[in-house]
């Protein structure tokens, strides 16, 4: 073998010449036989990956994340066992709706998902930097999605197509407040916080089980865009949250995030005055406060954005004994869904690429076989049971039992009046005048370009909110007020009859 830098074809074949095809005399055309040439053209014709079908831009770092407090009394999680303990993290942040070649500011959710590396396997930390989400049943996430999205008649971004779901679905408007606020625009990655909203199960070596969500808190301090540096910005330097990310970590920067958590017991859930489980609400701070448990720094940028970050695939449903499930009903179509469109997109091995296999655990399973199963494909026995000293489960892992019981039939979330106290909260109290100001503008930009029906349907639901919030609304959008009123007293159903029909999309 020689020493030279010898460029080869994927078979390890050292290449003569890659400039010039083999071609039938020196005028002639080319010849099927130079493979070299073929395999060039056809790995090319081949580079992309399907886009992931939400949060199809990101970017991503390495970093660890270290216990600062004792939380054994709530999880067995062995990478949260001890205050100090370092375990090895990837971070990926994301746009949601936009697609790969989205300006960085648009607004839209910012994803913020955790691969943590720990001994027992991949726990996965999926979330967003807002606490709450639009919907709260599966059913209704691909329509909510494609609302979002492109007309698929014209392929334009459609403000009827958002606004008419939006006001369909009025369990939305705590998250429409928190997105229309100038939260919707944040500067950077650096500077949101990420939320499970999902309720999660945390359980003890005991079996005790509690509920739990987690917060993880800039330590960079909440920095947003106004409507206008986010328009700006999109033109001038659509990768800005990329390279502010990148050129921080390669500086020296180093960010970090404080972890927190709140705990609920299960006898506090069966009487809570909010649905625990329903991740269009928070628990507010007075009844369940944030209890620190760590520290996430991020101090290594990836060598290739493929390999490391694009081919990276986090679901909600990687957990580690400690952590598990709740009757959460989105997060019980999300569990499904991740590794679903993690299968499509990257095949059924996905879990073996490098940045999704375990580093500090060993994957020792019954799985074989399928698309691009590139390591030795397992060893010994593939079923279970066997006498051939195959791994056998350990019940010592079992996950705590919780009573469920029911009449199995669609039950509908019930729509009520406490579906509005919470962005209220938001609006009334926690909100300065300027947070409100911009978060009517924002508003009445984007809501400006629907239909007049769709527009009174839609801030007839902020005047359910707060009085003050639909009037200013109707104000900037120059409606009837008393129509607005008069939408305002009728029950979800009749108002939907009353700004339907007229008009096609
Ligand atoms: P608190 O006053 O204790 O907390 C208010 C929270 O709101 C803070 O976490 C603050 O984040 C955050 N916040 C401030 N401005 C915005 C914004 N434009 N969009 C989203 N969040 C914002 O109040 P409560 O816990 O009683 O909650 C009141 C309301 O605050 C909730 O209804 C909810 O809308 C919002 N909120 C509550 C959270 C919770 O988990 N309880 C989490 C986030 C928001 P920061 O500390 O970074 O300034």
């Amino acid at each position: 073998m020689s020493d030279k830098n010898i460029f080869t074809t994927n078979t390890g074949v050292p290449v003569d010449n890659d400039l010039n095809s083999v071609t039938a005399g020196s005028k002639g055309p080319t010849l099927v036989q130079d493979i070299h040439l073929i395999e060039k053209l056809a790995h090319f014709d081949r580079e992309r990956i399907p886009d992931r079908v939400v949060h199809a831009k990101g970017a991503g770092a390495h970093g660890y994340f270290e216990v600062t407090h004792d939380v054994k009394k709530y999880t067995r999680a062995e990478f949260l066992s001890e205050v100090g303990k370092r375990t090895e993290v990837l971070v990926r942040f994301s746009l949601v709706s936009g697609e790969k070649g989205s300006a960085d500011s648009e607004r839209d959710p910012r994803g913020f998902s955790v691969k943590f590396y720990t001994e027992e396997g991949n726990y996965d930390f999926v979330g967003n930097n807002t606490p709450v989400f639009f919907i709260r049943d599966a059913m209704k996430f691909p329509d909510f999605i494609h609302s979002q999205k492109r007309n698929p008649s014209n392929n334009l971004k459609d403000a009827d197509m958002f606004w008419d779901f939006l006001s369909l679905t009025p369990e939305s408007i705590h998250q429409v407040t928190i997105l229309f606020s100038d939260r919707g625009t944040p500067s950077g990655y650096r500077n949101i916080h990420g939320f499970s909203g999902h309720t999660f199960m945390w359980y003890n070596e005991k079996g005790d089980y509690c509920w739990v969500k987690t917060h993880i808190k800039t330590e960079q301090g909440i920095k947003n865009l106004t409507r206008d540096e986010a328009v700006a910005l999109a033109g001038k330097d659509p990768d800005q949250a990329t390279r502010d990310l990148y050129e921080n970590i390669k500086q020296g920067n180093f960010p970090a995030w404080t972890v927190y958590i709140q705990v609920m017991t299960p006898s506090e859930a069966k009487s809570y005055r909010f649905d625990p489980f329903d991740i269009t609400k928070v628990w507010p701070h007075a009844d369940y406060p944030l209890q620190p448990i760590g520290r996430m720094v991020l101090n290594r940028n990836p060598e290739n954005f493929f390999a490391e970050v694009e081919q990276a695939a986090f679901s909600p449903g990687n957990f580690v004994p400690g952590i598990g499930a709740s009757p959460d009903r989105l997060l019980q179509g999300r569990l499904f869904s991740y590794h679903d469109t993690q299968r499509h997109r990257l095949g059924p091995n996905f879990q073996m690429l490098p940045s999704n296999m375990p580093k500090a655990a060993k994957e020792n399973s019954y799985q074989r076989d399928g698309a691009m199963r590139f390591d030795k494909n397992g060893s010994g026995p593939n079923y279970w049971p066997n006498t051939f000293g195959g791994p056998a489960p350990d019940s010592s892992y079992t996950v705590p039992a919780i009573d469920i019981s029911g009449m199995a039939a669609r039950h509908a979330y019930e729509l009520s009046d406490v579906d509005f106290v919470q962005a209220d909260a938001l609006y009334s109290k926690v909100m300065t005048d300027m947070d409100r100001e911009h978060l009517i503008g924002n508003i009445v930009s984007h809501l400006n370009g629907a239909q007049k029906r769709i527009q009174l349907r839609q801030t007839a639901l902020f005047y359910k909110v707060n009085a003050g919030y639909g009037e200013r609304v109707a104000k900037g959008l120059e409606l009837n007020l008393d129509d607005v009123k008069r939408l305002t007293s009728m029950s979800q159903e009749e108002r939907v009859k009353a700004t339907s029909g007229e008009s096609k999309l």
